[in-house]
């Protein structure tokens, strides 16, 4: 039986340049893999998949995906989820039908954990019932390992709000928990 697997990471953990790249060694090899992501992630254009470091590639949208039929599902080799945290835990459930029923693997990546340190449901979803669950790393400025994702402005670190804002000025970054309970963005030295 074909398998689930949840990356998590916190912001800046690489983990679409991770997605691109298992597309990517698929593809190279002549399998096919599908790139899905969820419409409420609109930074780079609706239907594109945009990394950092400057890799890109066009996605399905999952709202559409899930009206795909088994047939066409199962014309490939491998399912690949960008921003799985935006997923509803419905379509989580959708995603593990696909490995459950018909035999093929999906990948997901995403945040475990919003600004307010809270699971995103369909991060929950993944976590309580995906196969095979791994982190990617990434680190505070301080040098330990970051798992916080701080939303922060020009007034400082955020702490009230909504679990997704989109379009608003505020932009994240992603702290160690002590820094990010301290509420510091950076170092205090280096501050200008
Ligand atoms: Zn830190």
């Amino acid at each position: 039986m074909a398998k689930i697997y949840f990356y998590y990471g916190a912001m800046g953990s690489s983990k679409t340049a991770n997605a691109l790249m298992t597309h990517f060694n698929y593809q190279e090899v002549g399998q096919n893999a599908l790139l899905v992501k969820p419409s409420i992630d609109t930074r780079d254009g609706v239907q594109t998949v945009k990394s950092r470091i400057g890799l890109s590639h066009e996605a399905v949208l999952l709202e559409d995906f899930v009206n795909y039929t088994e047939e066409q599902i199962k014309s490939y080799d491998c399912i690949i989820v960008d921003e799985v945290q935006f997923a509803t835990p419905q379509q989580v459930d959708f995603l593990s039908d696909i490995a459950d029923f018909m035999n093929v693997p999906v990948v997901c990546y995403g945040l475990r954990a919003d600004f307010q340190n809270k699971l995103f449901p369909g991060s929950e979803r993944l976590i309580t019932i995906c196969d095979e669950i791994k982190e990617l790393k990434t680190v505070c400025w301080c040098g330990k390992k970051a798992t916080c994702n701080a939303r922060y402005n020009e007034n400082g670190i955020v702490r009230e709000g909504s679990q997704v804002m989109l379009g608003a000025n505020d932009s994240y970054i992603a702290l160690c928990r002590y820094h990010f309970k301290k509420g510091m963005l950076q170092n205090p030295d280096i501050e200008a």
